[in-house]
């Protein structure tokens, strides 16, 4: 199989596991998981492609790992390597007990390409638009988040063992790819699903920017943002009692010091700060009702 029916059956396997375990696997890690196993196209001529990475001996140990350290998260994820095996079984063979049974092959062997496989790659392409359209993951491409970029690791994937495994048996890819009609349906498959994660990985520098611009004004939250607002259209810079206090400070600094300074000091702040976490109450319960979240909050107060 290619790795179009790779990163699409573990995503609808391992996204299917994750909603069963109650537990969101993010679409980069589905997507990820299937083509793990081909991961040994890296490592060529070191380790033999479609050897160890197809066994049973090795995938078992890893599974219980990912779950041992992951919990249902990891076992999700699993599922999602799990169905490398299941797509070469169908369409090949895998050496189920490979190294200590070289000769274990076992599979359907329907053939690749050809049109069962062609079905498989491209229905599975089908279900995860269907089903990332259900689960909400297309808003990936949409809006932008921070798993929109981490679908970077995925295309990135997706693309460099295609052009590693091309150069290693030495295919001239463009050639190969439209040679025939099966072939041609699948190079489709994979330069759509290569788009639309680079639409999301798009997306996801979007994310990456404005949190980078947004990251200096973090500490205001959206509560003493609200008024400030107001205030500043009214000429006052800063709305923090600790501000005030320094320019309390800087005001009174030349007509003379003293404990009766300080305490005058201390009660405006006294005041202001009550004031400041009044509104505080206020703006909240005016965000609350325009959610109309129910939910408790730290702010909340009964009257
Ligand atoms: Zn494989």
């Amino acid at each position: 199989m290619f790795l179009l029916g790779h990163s699409c059956w573990s995503y609808l396997f391992s996204k299917a596991t994750g909603r069963k375990l109650n537990v969101n696997l993010p679409a980069y890690l589905a997507l990820l998981s299937g083509i793990l196993p081909d991961f040994d196209i890296y490592f060529q001529p070191y380790l033999v492609h479609h050897t160890y990475t197809h066994s049973l001996i090795v995938i078992i140990p890893i599974v219980l790992v990912l779950t041992y350290f992951f919990g249902r998260l990891g076992f999700a994820f699993s599922i999602g390597i799990l169905s490398h095996l299941l797509g070469d079984f169908l369409v090949g063979t895998i050496p189920l007990l490979y190294p200590f049974y070289p000769n274990s092959d076992v599979g359907l062997n329907l053939g690749i390409p050809s049109l069962a496989d062609t079905a498989l790659e491209i229905g599975a392409f089908g279900l995860v638009l269907l089903y990332a359209y259900r689960n909400g993951d297309y808003k990936l491409v949409l809006k932008p988040t921070r798993d929109g970029l981490l679908l970077a690791i995925p295309l990135f994937a997706l693309v460099t063992l295609t052009l590693l495994f091309a150069g290693d048996r030495s295919i001239p890819l463009a050639e190969f790819a439209f040679s025939r009609r099966a072939l041609t349906i699948i190079t489709l498959g994979h330069i759509l699903l290569s788009g639309i994660l680079v639409l999301g990985v798009l997306q996801g520098f979007r994310w990456y920017l404005g949190n980078r611009r947004a990251r200096p004004t973090t500490s205001v939250d959206a509560s003493s943002a609200q008024p400030l607002g107001v205030w500043d259209s009214l000429g006052h810079g800063c709305h923090s009692p600790l501000f005030h206090d320094e320019e309390r400070q800087e005001e009174r600094g030349s007509e003379g010091r003293g404990a009766v300074n300080k305490a005058r000091i201390d009660e405006e702040n006294r005041q202001e700060a009550a004031g400041f976490i009044f509104e505080k109450r206020e703006s909240h319960r005016r965000l609350n009702n325009g959610a109309k979240t129910k939910s408790l909050n730290p702010w909340s107060v009964k009257r």
